[in-house]
């Protein structure tokens, strides 16, 4: 149950290589907190600073209070898993959990007593004394979560764990470490580049590009109101739409104008003073998916009925995705109503415009 404070961290490899730069985050006790970015935007040398196994280029990183830069590895209460993290071949369940604490010279009652805790809450009791060839993969992982836990560290920290296992397999270890850290409790700082793993397990998600902070908050909060562009493209599955568009203003009310000819109305409420400043500006428009309905019947007076061709159909399950290519705009659309869409057919839209975000062309800042 400790907090993990992090401020202004920077760190520059020897070649050069800045992979982590201004780095800030306020994890508190029992969180579990995801860090969230593609591959190489720093997320490993984050967490070996954590870990201690790197040196700090600058900034500070506290564990309840306690700066533990000069604390040395072993003592600073962390605990690491890793996704490649063999075990040791020639020894049972027990004798790889016990390993650890045996090191540490933990007396042997009190080595029993906690591998028969970890084996209740990880229900791997029956398979104690099996050598790890005989295990399944979800077993491996189970057990190398139990020797982090074992050590009955302040903080665990877990560099994307599922990541050499198929999708059926992440998503029900995903539910089972859900389950475990709703009865342990423990502060957890874990790295993956999932969104959806994300989105399971976190109570909120750091995303991570490049070595900085993009935005900290909610999978509902990233998925609702991203901050940047890239925030809005990373999160969301299929993507977010984007397109080039113009703003400007017609009857006090603002409008986009985008591909060749499309034009549609902002709600009125959209139009705020701050973003008419936006008005004759080059503007990034973002629409999910979701967020783009079928067919529309009567008047299209603010435009945000539009007609695009299908270019393909995919049906999966109960849902279909339409990709609309029409007059220099291409769409992705999901929807429930569309399975009788054909490929090549004209098909009615309308954008929920309520929905809409707008990036600045420039920076890629939110604007609305
Ligand atoms: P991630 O875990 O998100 O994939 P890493 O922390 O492994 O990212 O890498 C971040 C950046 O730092 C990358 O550009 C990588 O090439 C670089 N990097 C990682 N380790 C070293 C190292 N020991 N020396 C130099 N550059 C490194």
């Amino acid at each position: 149950m400790s907090s993990v404070v992090i401020k202004g961290l920077y760190k520059k490899y020897e070649n050069g290589t800045v992979a982590v730069s201004n780095f800030n985050a306020d994890i508190s006790p029992k969180e579990f907190f995801v860090i969230l970015g593609p591959s190489g935007c720093g997320k490993s040398t984050l967490i070996r600073m954590i870990a201690g196994l790197e040196d700090i280029t600058k900034g500070g990183i506290f564990i309840d209070g306690t700066p533990i830069q000069t604390i040395p590895p072993k003592n600073r209460g962390v605990a690491l898993v890793l996704n490649n993290q063999t075990l040791y071949p020639n020894m049972t369940v027990y004798e790889n959990l016990e390993f650890g604490l045996k090191l540490r010279k933990v007396p042997k009652n009190e080595i029993a007593s906690r591998i028969d805790e970890v084996a209740q809450l990880l229900e791997i009791g029956p398979i104690l004394d099996r050598k790890p060839a005989a295990l399944s993969g979800g077993q491996r992982c189970r057990i190398a979560f139990g020797r982090a836990i074992i050590q009955n560290p302040k903080v665990i920290l877990m560099d994307e764990p599922l990541a050499n296992f198929d999708a059926k397999l992440r998503a029900t270890i995903r539910s089972e470490l859900k389950a475990v850290h709703a009865q342990l409790g423990k502060t957890v700082i874990y790295l993956t580049k999932d969104q959806a793993e994300a989105a399971e397990l976190g109570s909120r998600i750091l995303v991570m590009r490049n070595g900085t902070v993009q935005q900290t908050g909610t999978y509902e909060e990233l998925y609702n109101s991203p901050v940047n562009l890239f925030v809005a493209k990373f999160i969301g599955e299929p993507q977010m739409n984007i397109c080039e568009a113009e703003l400007f203003t017609k009857d006090n009310r603002l409008w986009l104008r985008f591909g060749e000819g499309f034009t549609v109305a902002l709600p009125e409420k959209a139009s705020t003073p701050h973003l008419m400043r936006y008005s004759g500006k080059r503007v990034l428009m973002g629409i999910r998916p979701s967020d783009i309905s079928l067919g529309f019947e009567g008047g299209d007076k603010d435009g945000s009925a539009i007609s695009m061709t299908a270019e393909s159909v995919e049906l999966l399950g109960t849902h279909v995705t339409l990709n609309l290519v029409s007059r220099a705009v291409s769409l992705v659309v999901i929807s429930s109503s569309a399975t009788k869409v054909k490929s090549e057919e004209e098909v009615k839209i309308i954008l929920n415009t309520e929905k809409l975000h707008l990036f600045d062309g420039d920076t890629e800042r939110r604007i609305n």
